[in-house]
């Protein structure tokens, strides 16, 4: 590739998701070639054993390493502000291999106490069988954190905004409080992408990403991604993802490389459907409560323009009526799918009581406050009046039908 004469580190985020970590092809091909190979051939045995002892730069085996993995790393710890990244299997790959290279049997983890109902099982099961104890707190007062560090806090690990209710967490306080114990702070930064917020501006040491949302943004991928120094990159490669091994097939990583050039545009056309459906939503008359952190009055409205410089597009409701009515919602959607995940073109709606929150115990769902009537819609691309006309007709037809008879008797317009 010709040289660019501008500074790439001055590229906006727009023209990194397109450009950064973009490499020479000897045929000159605009997209960069798929290297789908699971291990690579040696010219000699002197050169198979250089490059095994490191003496010799180059490619042994794609789990160690490949270039069009290496190409999406470049990409994504260049967007979120990290000298390094490593691409893994799935986002939980991502906050296992990033979280077990730093921990060891007798270290604490301080958790956000809303999270994402698999990192909760990872943490407060296979965690603990290990002998790594974890305390889950409300983050959204820093003042908890510093309450729950102890001598042997290693991590400190957030989530915002928070799975399901949209829960914001300040990056730059935690961080503040882990660092005067020497813990590191991770942040799942899945729900907002870098273009909306880059937690290391805040301090946080790591930042992971589960790339089968917005980054790759088609659905059709299951990824993550880990971005860091050069140093703990290196550390997490060579132990937790080598040696456990879910790290990324070269194929997934050039789908999302594809994914990431329109990330911009869709998180553009992403956050601003998601607001008019808030909006639609905060004033329907079977709607108790909606969480957006783009709707005012919603406590993140202090941190965006800092912190997040927008709101997403995963937005959670409280819905009136009991857990037939929020199935009876969802079962008569027509267009908006019912299904687990974020950050594709479809909208995409479940109920995290009976799906993403299922792992955690009844009584933790309920600290989380996670009713059996909260739903979560993660709001797509779709023309935004065919995504609210279709969550006006299943509103309608499920209260029309609602044997919940506070409901009876109330006239509802649809705008
Ligand atoms: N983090 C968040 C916030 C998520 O929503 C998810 C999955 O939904 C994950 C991590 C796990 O990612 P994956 O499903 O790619 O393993």
């Amino acid at each position: 590739m010709r040289d660019n004469p501008n500074n790439k580190s001055q590229w906006q985020p727009a023209t990194m998701t397109i450009h950064a970590g973009k490499h020479a092809d000897e045929h000159g091909a605009l997209v960069a070639p798929l290297y789908q190979t699971a291990t690579f051939a040696f010219a000699n045995t002197a050169q198979g054993s250089a490059r095994f002892a490191g003496e010799e730069g180059g490619y042994i085996y794609s789990r160690l390493g490949n270039p069009t993995i290496d190409q999406l790393e470049q990409r994504v710890a260049a967007l979120e502000g990290y000298p390094a990244a490593a691409a893994s299997a799935t986002g939980m790959g991502a906050v296992s291999a990033a979280m077990l290279a730093f921990l060891q049997q007798g270290d604490h983890v301080v958790v956000a106490d809303a999270i994402y109902g698999c990192s909760f099982a990872l943490f407060s099961h296979l965690f603990r069988k290990f002998g790594i104890s974890v305390d889950f707190v409300d983050m959204t007062d820093p003042a908890n954190v510093q309450a729950a560090m102890q001598p042997n806090t290693k991590m400190v690990f957030i989530e915002t905004p928070a799975n399901p209710h949209l829960k914001v967490i300040d990056i730059a306080a935690v961080s503040a409080i882990a660092k005067q114990r020497q813990a590191r702070v991770i942040v799942d930064n899945t729900f907002m992408t870098p273009l909306l917020q880059q937690p290391r501006k805040q301090g946080a040491d790591i930042v992971i990403h589960s790339a089968t949302k917005y980054l790759n943004g088609h659905g059709d991928v299951v990824a993550g991604v880990i971005c860091a120094s050069q140093e703990d990159i290196e550390l997490i490669k060579a132990t937790t993802l080598k040696d456990m091994g879910a790290t990324m097939s070269p194929h997934d990583a050039w789908l999302i490389l594809r994914g990431l050039k329109t990330l911009d545009v869709r998180m553009e056309r992403h956050c601003k459907n998601a607001q008019v459906i808030a909006e639609f939503l905060q004033q329907h008359p079977h709607v108790r409560e909606v969480y957006y952190p783009g709707l005012p009055g919603h406590p993140a409205q202090a941190l965006l323009g800092t912190q997040m410089q927008g709101a997403g597009a995963v937005i959670a409701f409280e819905l009136e009526g009991n857990i037939d009515d929020a199935r009876n919602m969802l079962d008569s959607l027509q267009l908006i799918t019912i299904a687990v995940s974020l950050g594709d073109a479809e909208t995409l709606i479940q109920h995290p009581a009976s799906m993403t929150h299922s792992p955690y115990t009844p009584e933790a769902r309920a600290k989380a406050g996670i009713s059996d009537t909260l739903i979560r819609i993660a709001v797509g691309l779709e023309a935004v009046t065919d995504i609210q006309n279709d969550l006006a007709q299943a509103l309608e037809r499920t209260f029309a039908t609602s044997t919940n008879t506070e409901k009876q008797g109330e006239t509802l317009t649809y705008g």
